[in-house]
């Protein structure tokens, strides 16, 4: 065993104390003890030339992890186990779901409806003679129709898709009827590759805007590019002030990892931007357990500010191949891995005082949001 994993299991200890208020005496105890283990087996090692040393001597074996860098943030890194994730700030919970339904409908005025399991959130419409489902994510899709039949009697006569990816719309195929499919065109083209069953082709595509009537209700869907991926569209309810945009903006928490997988991170950063500038009063960002409101999208635009604010600083301020083993000289990735590694070490230890209690999951994934912003910094 390493000195890092000792190291590691330290900082895991030390993240123990403070979340579950540890006593010391114990903790030093424990430390000591795993201590005084490691070196009994690694002299047990070296005194009877075990398979372990042979193994680190040789060039084309993977050797364990060496020497934390300076400065390691006490956040567990990617990969590395957290004893215990940070509690969920009372500001990012929503309303329970009724267990026995298994889903919460929430009205969102004049026959708009969200249903949500309080991970994913979809919407419906309901007008004169049917209903306009909006995304069908497979977790819940089966409840859709009984959702729909807690206020109507009307059939599904539309479904309109957010953007390709099956975790939001790989219910639709189940809904049954012969819906109009209505989707951006490069949502067309990322499906017709997919070739899924689950998510039936749009029959009606568009490339900028589009204004579905049905009866008095109106929704206006609008491209604005990539950033989460081709094909991802605004939904505008203007009678009910509602905007949904799926997948950018989280509210009351961190983005999934990797600013959610953003395709595109100047696209999904302009974005949030765009949202934060537009006209609504509810905001339906397809997960979460609850809605947003302009306050939610400030937040994620000033947290998306400090991030980039805290990667360049990082890029700029560190030495690179500082610390690099001698006999990794000539290897390019392994003088970048070294880099971008401490690079990510700084930027999480810039953000953690203002940021970790303020927006759920920051622990989870702060370490994906800084590689893919530095990353972005470089090279976009
Ligand atoms: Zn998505």
């Amino acid at each position: 065993m390493s000195k890092y994993r000792l190291t590691l299991m330290g900082a895991a200890d030390h993240r123990c104390s403070r979340y579950h208020g540890e006593n010391n005496f114990m903790k030093n105890a424990r430390i000591a003890w795993l201590r005084l283990v490691v070196l009994i087996i690694l002299s047990i090692c070296a005194g009877a030339n075990c398979a372990y040393s042979q193994s680190t001597n040789s060039s084309n074996t993977p050797r364990e992890a060496g020497e934390p860098y300076p400065n390691m943030p006490s956040i567990a890194p990617i990969g590395v186990r957290i004893d215990k994730y940070l509690d969920v700030p009372a500001s990012a919970k929503g309303p329970a779901i009724d267990s026995a339904k298994g889903y919460r409908l929430q009205d969102l005025g004049k026959g708009l409806y969200m249903i949500t399991d309080n991970a994913y959130q979809s919407m419906f419409l309901v007008y004169d003679r049917g209903v306009v489902v909006v995304d069908a994510p497979p977790g819940y899709a089966a409840h859709i129709p009984q959702a729909i039949a807690e206020v109507s009697d009307k059939p599904i006569t539309h479904i309109v898709y957010s953007h390709s990816h099956i975790d939001h719309i790989g219910g639709a195929k189940a809904l049954g009827g012969q819906p109009v499919i209505i989707a951006q065109e490069e949502t067309l083209r990322l499906l017709k590759r997919a070739a899924d069953p689950n998510r039936p082709l749009p029959t009606v595509t568009f490339s900028d805007k589009y204004t579905l009537r049905v009866g008095n209700q109106v929704l206006e869907l609008s491209y604005h590019g990539n950033a989460h991926e081709p094909g991802n569209i605004f939904i505008s309810a203007p009678a009910q002030r509602v905007l949904m945009v799926v997948d950018v903006v989280f509210p009351g928490w961190m983005p999934w990892r990797r600013f959610a997988l953003a395709q595109d991170i100047p696209g999904y950063f302009a974005q949030v931007e765009e949202i934060r500038k537009m006209g609504w009063e509810t905001l339906v960002g397809g997960h979460v357990a609850r809605t947003g409101t302009h306050a939610d999208v400030d937040v994620q635009a000033e947290f998306n500010q400090d991030v980039k604010q805290a990667a360049a600083t990082a890029l700029a301020t560190t030495k690179p191949g500082e610390g690099l083993n001698p006999l990794d000289k000539a290897n390019p990735w392994a003088g970048f891995d070294n880099y971008i590694d401490r690079v990510a070490a700084q930027c999480v230890n810039t953000l953690a005082p203002k940021w970790s209690s303020r927006l759920a999951g920051f622990d989870i994934y702060i370490w994906d949001q800084c590689f893919a912003m530095e990353q972005s910094l470089r090279i976009e």
